[in-house]
């Protein structure tokens, strides 16, 4: 017997489709160093996967320091950001999305970045046309992970029962998102989110490369 497809696949953005997160993190850690602060990796991964307010506090929290934000993100923006027009998918994201896409699963993103964001590295990466729906924090009033708006956006967008619907995420904050929005969540560490807890996740997999449609078939009830 033949099992049903998923209703949606959905998928995080940020250290789930492109290792965005590592330049990121090279760039707030130059700008903590002209400050004296030194940021490490397994202090920057309770900083990912929050939105911006959220992501300052934690930051702070990371360093020991009561930043001024306005100053850290202008020294932020004088970083070298060339990277922005480079950074690739990660591995097996290209193969899992060409699979489920000739499948006809529907797919989305749900994501704490600003849609334009998302955008530009969709476009750029030849995927946005694969995506039906992009639910990011413009679509929900700001709402990062791990608030579920995102999720439950893009669920209804794509007309996904909540319990037939997958979502693939490499953070702590993303996968309480996806969890508290009642989809099946399959964990995947990023380098900088390896040193988080993704324990609330039903899988988990060291990279995309290790998912396919018939993985994602068996996470799901009959
Ligand atoms: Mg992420």
């Amino acid at each position: 017997m033949t099992r049903r497809l998923p209703d949606a696949v959905i998928f995080d953005f940020d250290g789930t489709i492109s290792d965005s997160e590592t330049p990121i993190y090279q760039a707030y850690a130059g700008a903590l160093a002209e400050l004296g602060h030194t940021l490490t990796i397994p202090g920057w991964a309770t900083v990912v996967g929050h939105a911006e307010d959220e992501s300052h506090a934690a930051l702070c929290a990371a360093v020991g320091a009561d930043l001024d934000r306005d100053d850290l993100e202008a020294r932020y923006a004088r970083q070298d950001r060339a990277w922005r027009d480079t950074l690739p998918a990660l591995p097996g994201v290209e193969a899992l999305i060409d699979e489920l896409t000739a499948a006809g699963v529907p797919l989305g993103i749900a994501s704490s970045s600003p849609e334009s964001w998302v955008e530009m590295h969709l476009v750029r990466l030849g995927l946005r046309d694969r995506f039906a729906v992009i639910a990011s924090r413009d679509q929900v009033g700001g709402r990062g992970k791990p608030d579920p708006a995102s999720y439950r956006y893009a669920t209804r967008a794509l007309g996904a029962d909540p319990a037939r619907t997958v979502a693939v995420e490499d953070s702590n904050p993303g996968v309480t998102a996806a969890v508290a929005a009642g989809l099946t969540v399959v964990a995947v560490p990023s380098e900088i989110t390896r040193h988080t807890d993704l324990s609330a996740a039903h899988h988990a997999v060291a990279t995309l490369e290790h998912l396919d449609l018939a993985s994602l078939i068996a996470l799901l009830p009959e």
